[in-house]
């Protein structure tokens, strides 16, 4: 018998007003440090906030780098980051904006940050719920990660 892998991608677009207050806190974090982000190859700037299970609050931006491969990602800074500085304390909830209008189903993370945001969250054994938003328009939120890549690579 064949065994079936699917994956049933959906994810929720509200308006930022709707969101509760930390997810909204999360949102406007990730704006602030938007503005900070070192992209003069792309100019797209990107902000990410990642809140950790103490309700700690870490931020990245994206940082780009005229060797293009050694560039990071907004997210994976404040993934990396966050577990750099606060290993213990698993994350509970990111979000990723840019400052540049654009559908909102086309602003959304690589297949590198996919990667690591789903081993941070099979790592912490606890989903991540996760927001992402385009300028001021709608905020796409996920109730986890993993969903945003299935059959995700796995060591042996
Ligand atoms: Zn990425």
């Amino acid at each position: 018998m064949s065994k079936k892998h699917t994956s049933d991608f959906v994810v929720q677009e509200m308006e930022f007003k709707e969101l509760d207050a930390l997810d909204q806190e999360l949102i406007e974090q990730a704006h602030r440090v938007c503005s900070g982000a070192y992209a003069p190859h792309s100019s797209f700037h990107v902000g990410s906030a990642v809140r950790l299970a103490s309700g700690k609050i870490v931020v990245g931006s994206n940082q780009e780098n005229m060797s293009y491969p050694s560039g990071l990602c907004a997210e994976r800074v404040a993934f990396f980051s966050a577990g750099a500085q606060f290993p213990n304390d698993p994350i509970v909830a990111a979000a990723v904006v840019t400052d540049m209008e654009m559908a909102p189903e086309y602003f959304s993370p690589c297949g590198g940050c996919r990667q690591v945001m789903v081993e941070s969250e099979s790592r912490a054994g606890s989903d991540i719920r996760f927001l992402m938003q385009a300028a001021s328009g709608p905020v796409l939120v996920s109730p986890d990660v993993r969903r945003f890549l299935p059959l995700t690579f796995q060591l042996p």
